[in-house]
């Protein structure tokens, strides 16, 4: 079961169909798309020796070359790794290194970024849509190389906002079912229908290549080689039945942008990666229609733990609808989800927890680390390490990463809560709430916040709808929030810069603080 098998199939049923363009412009159709990835097979068979099972990197841009790229790979047997072109050339080396890849494709100027710190093991590294590149999309077609469905396909390596990234390993197996997951519960996809790839394809956006090329979508690529909304509107309007990924911050922007989108065109919307709040769904809403979906998932778990649906969001007269639109919806059907306790034991519909998930959409484990594949993975279950809980119907309602947990005279806090309720201040654009070490409390809640809002209002409306205690003790009103290349916003960052502020303002040592 070679997950490039769907594309030799859309070829053939299919082969005049738009594969792949770059903005409104079609660069291959089915036929063609196949034919390029074979070669590239080809190609990396014949001319670089690999054999199957063997690591291939792709560090690029959003760019069309993504789908010969990652398709020839798997034809050939190969597995990709794609890392994000936006990493800093050591980061992108450790990975280079760590997965063991002999080939390395980039775009240009990122190759110059990874050049010096190529490692030994590296032996090529290709300049996409360079002469040398081009040459390798002449090379004899490879047939097809089978595959085990537990053969890895894909080395996702996780965003690390701490740490050095961990590779998880995606299989064949695991890629099928989150491609069909997508397909039955998100976003059914007919042929002909539309996917922009505005959010990075080396991460979430990448993980929804394969539903469509099965169902014989075209793969939209904006020329800007990422994320415009001017640009994201002009293409909607462009091609039909569009649908996209979004982190929750590409969403806001959207909805903020002023050109104008006809939403008629928008098949689905779909965001995760991040909490998306309440205020931000609905402005959404209003401004999209009920076009939007939400998942939620991890590289570990590939987009696939949980999703709420279309229908779940527009449902305006539901008596429980905006609680759902908070909650980040119920299990894939295909998916096991648990709230457990400490000691992994399952907890009742109400109490928090870390989130567990098991099912074929789970990975075997990180490549190459033994310990952490054990650790995440002890009983069978994927401990995702994120705290939620069920309610009473079943949908689960993150609250925070357990490290983001403000913990104040003993009672818990989590940011989310009292994020939720700053934002319903008109003044309001952006706010992430961090806990600030304290000598009588242990910790005291503390929110940055992007805008203008005067400290007494806000905290009135905190007072009118969460618990006293819930009640940020400072404001810091700033330009920006931290965030890495998938928009999060960076807490650990924000708490080490809250730290040094401190110091900086008492003038003591960063151990009075700690
Ligand atoms: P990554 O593996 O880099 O995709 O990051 C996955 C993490 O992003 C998850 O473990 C969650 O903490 C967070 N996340 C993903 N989807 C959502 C969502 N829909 N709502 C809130 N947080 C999310």
């Amino acid at each position: 079961m070679n997950i490039a098998s769907w594309l030799e199939q859309s070829a053939r049923s299919h082969p005049s169909l738009p594969a792949a363009a770059s903005g409104t412009r079609v660069l291959a159709t089915y036929a063609q798309l196949a034919e390029r990835a074979a070669r590239q097979a080809g190609a990396l068979r014949a001319q670089f020796g690999l054999a199957p099972g063997e690591r291939v990197a792709v560090v690029a841009k959003n760019t069309p070359a993504y789908l010969e790229l990652l398709y020839g790979i798997w034809h050939a047997g190969c597995a990709a790794v794609p890392a994000n072109a936006k990493l800093h050339g050591a980061e992108l080396g450790y990975i280079l290194e760590h997965s063991g890849a002999r080939v390395c494709f980039a775009s240009k100027g990122v190759d110059d970024e990874i050049a010096p710190h190529a490692p030994k093991n590296l032996e090529h590294l290709i300049t996409i849509g360079g002469a040398d590149y081009q040459a390798l999309l002449t090379a004899d077609t490879l047939p097809l190389t089978p595959r085990a469905p537990d053969d890895l396909a894909w080395l996702f390596y996780t965003s690390g906002t701490t740490g050095r990234p961990k590779g998880a390993m995606l299989t064949h197996r695991v890629l099928a079912a989150a491609s069909q997951a997508y397909a039955n519960e998100v976003d059914p996809v007919s042929p002909g229908d539309a996917i922009l790839h505005a959010a990075p394809m080396s991460h979430g956006s990448g993980l929804y290549i394969m539903a469509h090329v099965a169902r014989r979508g075209v793969q939209v690529v904006p020329e800007s080689e990422g994320f415009e909304p001017e640009e994201v509107f002009a293409l909607i309007g462009a091609w039909p039945r569009a649908s996209m990924f979004a982190a929750p911050t590409m969403i806001k922007r959207l909805v903020e942008c002023p050109a104008a989108c006809d939403p008629e065109n928008i098949r689905t919307l779909i965001w995760g990666g991040a909490p998306m709040y309440v205020e931000d769904a609905l402005a959404a809403l209003d401004r999209f229609g009920p076009r939007l979906a939400q998942i939620y998932g991890q590289g570990e778990a590939p987009m696939t733990i949980t999703t709420l649906s279309k229908q779940d969001i527009a449902e305006r007269g539901h008596p429980r609808w905006r609680e759902r639109l908070g909650s980040a919806g119920k299990p894939y059907a295909s998916v096991e989800v648990m709230v457990a306790d400490g000691e992994d034991a399952p907890l009742a519909a109400g109490e928090t927890g870390e989130i567990l998930c098991r099912g074929e959409v789970v990975m075997p484990g990180y490549w190459r680390n033994e310990e952490a594949s054990r650790a995440a993975l002890r009983g069978g279950w994927l401990h995702t390490g994120d705290v939620g809980a069920f309610d009473a119907e079943g949908y689960l309602h993150l609250k925070d990463r357990s490290k983001d947990l403000i913990i104040s005279g003993g009672s818990n806090i989590y940011p989310r809560e009292v994020e939720e309720v700053l934002l319903t201040h008109a003044g309001v654009r952006e706010v992430s709430v961090i806990g600030r070490p304290d000598r009588e409390w242990g910790e005291v809640v503390v929110a940055y916040v992007v805008g203008r809002a005067a400290p007494a209002e806000l905290d009135a409306l905190c007072l009118s709808r969460i618990a006293r205690f819930k009640r940020p003790k400072d404001y810091i009103f700033v330009d920006t929030l931290p965030k890495n290349n998938y928009g999060k916003i960076l807490k650990t960052e924000l708490r080490a810069r809250d730290l040094r502020a401190m110091d900086a303002r008492k003038g003591g040592t960063p151990k009075e603080t700690a």
